[in-house]
């Protein structure tokens, strides 16, 4: 017989049929005559409960029906009082993999965040965890769906590289060097020369410079793949290791590079509210029950809510230089409760203001554009005020900065200064310079961290909590 799985079995309520299942235990209840064991096999958050008749099992074997072991279980489909529609009453179990409920960390009762992080490589088998890898799943669909229907190629961009695209020194190296006797030029200096690519390589921080050669051919292209970061920031919104999706497209100005990020977390936002219901149900009971003894105002927003709010409104415009004016105005600058204060044009915001911009002073998401060209990156198109960058962040509620963007900068002298003047190696640049001198076109794109969209769709209040495994500082477990 086929084994069905329990999502299958649920849509179908195939009243009488006998069906076969498997799955872990995650609860088992006895009572005089009949064990209740609810199973689940991921395929849902739902459990199928089991009921076996204690008279038709032998003792060995339902004492082996623990919390954690998995079985399989012909029976027949009735209907049932319970949660669910159906229940299994079970004809024969067959316990697949034992597991010792002393031993077993996962016990049928609530554990902490801080918890199940400890045992990442078990926290799939809850509610919570198996959620939000099914809504990772589905946004990681939606994201190619997005982009295939609009006419954009997926490009893979390398995961080692020799250029640092943000040339902030954020990335971990790449070698194969014995790191305690490395080969030495005359002058002491470390040799790359002799090194695996015969140059200093690490971990790409973005696909972007890449993803640029790709879209003045192709004109519209998005890379989704791994981006390291050796940023010693141990925030709830910043991992080492995380996965970002950047599009870039040929004659696209700011202005368009807007519209689509708005477009584009829309539509990932009322792809989930529309296939993902059950799952973020869960997880807003989850919020809700977490934050039941914050005060009124502290709490979030119902999770389906917000996500409603967002899909609903359209986002807030405006520059960097209107927004400083709104922060030093606002009350927490003037009474000081800002941790870094707004001193003016040229001060680099931090996620406390962008989500005062967005949570206190707007109220929904906000596009900031029109940075100081010293605070951001290289590429980015210089504004005719000549002091400002074509950059659009885009800024969410919970998350702070969700999209960081811009238009790029095509002409080439404009760029080969600025280069200069940022210390950008330009003969190790020249690839990326071709593009400025063959068949240059205005250009823009951005980068969407996948799991601080993640985190804003699933309502957890931490990164760590969105990607199976994490690596933060100090932290490469599994
Ligand atoms: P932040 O100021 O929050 O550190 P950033 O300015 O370094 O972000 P970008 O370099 O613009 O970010 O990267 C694009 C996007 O990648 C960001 O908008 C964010 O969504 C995501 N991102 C950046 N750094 C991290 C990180 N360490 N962990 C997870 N996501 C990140
Ligand atoms: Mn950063």
């Amino acid at each position: 017989m086929k084994r069905q799985e329990i999502k299958e079995i649920l849509q179908s309520e195939a009243i009488g049929s006998t069906i076969k299942v498997s799955g872990w235990v995650r609860t088992k209840r006895e009572s005089k005559n009949v064990n209740f064991i609810n199973l689940n096999d991921g395929t849902v958050l739902s459990n199928l409960q089991v009921v076996a008749d204690v008279n038709l099992f032998d003792e060995s074997i339902l004492r082996k029906i623990n919390t954690g072991a998995a079985l399989t279980v012909v029976g027949e489909l009735v209907e049932s009082g319970g949660q669910q529609k159906v229940e299994l009453v079970a004809k024969e179990i067959e316990v697949v993999g034992e597991a010792d409920p002393d031993k077993y960390p996962l016990q049928p009762k609530r554990h902490s965040l801080e918890f199940l992080r400890e045992i990442a490589h078990l926290r799939f088998r809850t509610n919570t965890f198996s959620s939000i890898a099914r809504i990772r799943h589905a946004m990681i669909f939606a994201v190619h769906k997005f982009f295939t229907e609009k006419g954009f190629f997926n490009i893979h961009t390398p995961i080692i590289t020799a250029s640092d695209a943000e040339g902030a020194g954020e990335m971990f190296q790449v070698t194969t060097f014995e790191l305690n006797n490395p080969p030495r030029s005359d002058d002491g200096k470390i040799d790359y020369s002799q090194d695996f690519f015969g140059k200093h390589t690490g971990l790409t921080v973005s696909g972007q410079l890449e993803g640029e050669l790709a879209a003045l051919a192709l004109s519209k292209i998005y890379t989704f793949g791994p981006t390291f970061r050796a940023e010693n920031s141990n925030t709830s919104r910043h991992l080492a290791e995380f996965w970002m999706i950047e599009p870039e497209m040929a004659f696209y100005d700011l202005n368009d590079n807007m519209d689509l990020a708005e477009e584009f977390l829309k539509y990932l936002i009322n792809y989930a509210l529309e296939n993902c219901e059950e799952d973020l149900m869960f997880l807003s009971q989850r919020q809700q029950q977490e934050e039941k003894n914050k005060p009124q105002d502290q709490r979030s927003m119902e999770l389906i809510e917000k996500l409603k709010f967002v899909a609903d409104n359209e986002f807030v415009r405006l520059t960097y230089t209107e927004a400083i004016k709104i922060l030093q105005n606002s009350k927490p600058a003037k009474k000081g409760k800002f941790q870094y204060p707004v001193e003016g044009f040229g001060t680099d915001l931090q996620s406390e203001h962008e989500r005062y911009l967005v949570e206190k002073h707007f109220k929904r998401p906000v596009i900031l554009i029109d940075y100081p060209a010293d605070i951001k990156a290289f590429y980015m198109k210089v504004n005719e005020d000549g002091n400002t960058v074509a950059a659009m962040d885009v800024l969410f509620p919970q998350i702070g900065e969700i999209i960081g963007g811009s238009q790029r900068e095509e002409r080439y002298d404009v760029l080969v200064e600025k280069m200069k003047a940022m210390n950008i190696p330009l003969e190790e640049m020249e690839w990326y310079l071709d593009t400025r001198r063959y068949g240059s076109v205005p250009h823009s794109g951005f980068g969407l961290g996948f799991e601080r969209l993640i985190t804003f769709v699933t309502g957890m209040g931490n990164i760590r909590d969105v990607i199976p495994f994490p690596r933060t500082p100090k932290n490469c477990e599994f």
